[in-house]
């Protein structure tokens, strides 16, 4: 039997704008059922790695494959449901409507009783499933995007800042989602700045500070490498270090 594939491939991926480098070498491997995070401050490339994921913007140097498949090739993205940052769907759909577009993305049909569902389990009142967007609260278009996210049923998730703009009760509800997702054996990467959630559900994180990887491993032996009981110490440690190396 062969190695599994793993689900990304990163490899010496190096990004510049207008002379500034915003990605420098950077390169690891997902394995397969994994939460992974991507830890860093506004800035420090985090969406940028994800869109040249996604083959939205290429990179100057190395590659990235998605199961095997080369991310510049649009069979990558297949199998890939993907939340952008700040996502606001648009205000003159109804709710259901985003679904089913959503869905149609990817060949499937709305099972109206199930979005309700997962809008429940995602703490979404699913009774304005059947209202405009542009009645919705911010959060609400949040939680409208996770929705189809998770309807879509794709084996890899790439979720940017999914947890930006909801309420503590609906960050809970989000991180027993993922959680629930990894137990169907899903492969889960999202980008967050709020460490604490990291900490809980991601089996291993990536720190990325000035377009470059600092960290990757278990949030326990990040926390163990920079002698701090938090995460968030261990984090601020790491782009102080970063400043000094710098200066
Ligand atoms: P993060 O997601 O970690 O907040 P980004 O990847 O959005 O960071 O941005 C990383 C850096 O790249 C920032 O300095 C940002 O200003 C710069 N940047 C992002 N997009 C562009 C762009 N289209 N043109 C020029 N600079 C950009």
């Amino acid at each position: 039997m062969g190695a599994a594939v793993a689900p990304l491939l990163i490899q010496d991926v190096h990004k510049t704008y207008n002379k500034h480098k915003v990605l420098e070498d950077i390169g690891f491997t997902l394995n397969s059922g994994e939460i992974f995070g991507l830890i860093g401050l506004n800035g420090a490339g985090k969406t940028t790695l994800i869109k040249i994921m996604l083959d939205l913007i290429t990179c100057e140097n190395g590659g990235i494959e998605i199961a095997g498949i080369s991310a510049r090739d649009i069979q990558a993205r297949k199998n890939i449901s993907y939340l952008p940052e700040k996502f606001q769907p648009s205000r003159y759909l109804k709710g259901m409507e985003y679904l089913d577009l959503a869905l149609s993305y990817y060949g499937k049909t709305l099972d109206r009783e199930a979005a309700r569902k997962k809008a429940m389990e995602l703490d979404l009142d699913p009774d304005v499933l059947t209202a405009r967007v542009g009645s919705y609260s911010k959060g609400m278009g949040q939680k409208l995007g996770l929705v189809g996210a998770f309807l879509v049923d794709a084996s890899f998730l790439i979720l940017d800042e999914p947890m930006s703009g909801l309420d503590p009760r609906a960050r809970i509800m989000l991180k027993s989602e993922l959680m629930a997702n990894k137990r169907a054996g899903k492969t889960i990467f999202f980008s967050s700045h709020i460490l604490s959630d990291l900490d809980e559900i991601c089996d291993r994180i990536g720190v990325i500070h000035d377009g470059k990887l600092c960290y990757i491993g278990t949030p326990k032996d990040f926390k163990h490498t920079m002698h701090d009981e938090s995460l968030e110490q261990a984090f601020l440690r790491v782009i102080e270090n970063g400043k000094k190396e710098a200066a």
